[in-house]
């Protein structure tokens, strides 16, 4: 009965073998009007960056580009980079001024957001305005990602401060962590400048259901619902099914557990999405 919404997702995974038109066919039949769709993941999660492959990657973001200019106002692509990546300011660049990609997804999987060798490239993403889609929070991804994934690693990018970026997942488990370091980065430009602020935070599931309402209803009263947005983690975006179960269950929570007005919760599953791509201003 909810998909009378139109909702927009910041959180789609492209798996490299999909068709554009297939995408926007699932999307209509879902009510999604626009998805961040991240690039394939160019290679392994590793401690062995010997095996991170320029050459992959360059497959990877050439493909989302192809997708991207089928319908680019509906599906907006972000580079999928792991920051050890040999050459990486310089694809960074390559990717946002020839590719045309909008922003980039990053795991912190063998290497922690804070390392001083990083600081070229954050310099570089932040020189273009690109936002960035953070994991955050425990991952089945690899083995001891909680050494890397807390979300209070990322208070170091109040020294890039016109990055933007969201961290995804609530930080789960790290909820409380989560919502702090997002409430430092409003604190730092005053608790009404929102579109001044870097942090937002993509509410793609990872909380488990039992600890999910909990999990919103504290992310909203603590930071309002303008700097929440909505993502599904789909990893088949040919598939509308998979689009409408979380649309359907997050919907729930909002409007039933919540009580939240019709605004926030247009902003929360379409327009903040608009703001975040827009950057700091
Ligand atoms: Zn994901």
């Amino acid at each position: 009965m909810y998909l009378v919404y139109s909702v927009s997702d910041c959180h789609v995974h492209s798996k490299g073998v999909e068709k554009a038109e297939r995408i926007v066919k699932a999307m209509d039949a879902a009510n999604v009007e626009k998805i961040v769709l991240f690039s394939p993941h160019p290679g392994l999660m590793t401690m062995d960056t010997s095996i991170i492959s320029r050459e992959k990657f360059r497959e990877c973001v050439k493909f989302a580009s192809d997708i991207q200019r089928y319908d680019p106002d509906r599906i907006i692509c972000f580079a999928f980079i792991d920051p050890r990546m040999e050459g990486a300011v310089y694809e960074a660049e390559r990717v946002v001024c020839d590719l045309e990609l909008k922003g980039f997804k990053m795991i912190p999987a063998g290497w922690y957001p804070y390392e001083e060798r990083f600081r070229l490239l954050f310099e570089k993403i932040e020189s273009l305005r690109a936002p960035i889609i953070f994991h955050s929070g425990i991952s089945w991804g690899f083995p001891d990602s909680s050494r890397f994934c807390r979300p209070v690693y990322y208070e170091f990018l109040m020294f890039y401060p016109k990055i933007r970026f969201a961290l995804a997942h609530i930080g789960w488990p790290w909820v409380d962590e989560c919502l702090a370091t997002a409430g430092r980065f409003l604190a730092a430009v005053g608790w009404d400048n929102i579109d001044k602020t870097q942090m937002f935070i993509d509410i793609t599931p990872g909380t488990p259901r039992l600890w999910r309402s909990e999990a919103l209803r504290k992310a909203i009263v603590y930071l309002g619902s303008d700097l929440l947005i909505f993502g599904s983690d789909n990893g088949n975006p040919e598939d509308p099914e998979r689009f409408k179960k979380v649309i359907l269950s997050d919907l729930a929570i909002l409007k039933e557990e919540l009580g939240l007005t019709e605004d926030s919760i247009e902003k929360i599953m379409k327009r903040n999405l608009e703001r975040f791509l827009k950057g700091v201003s």
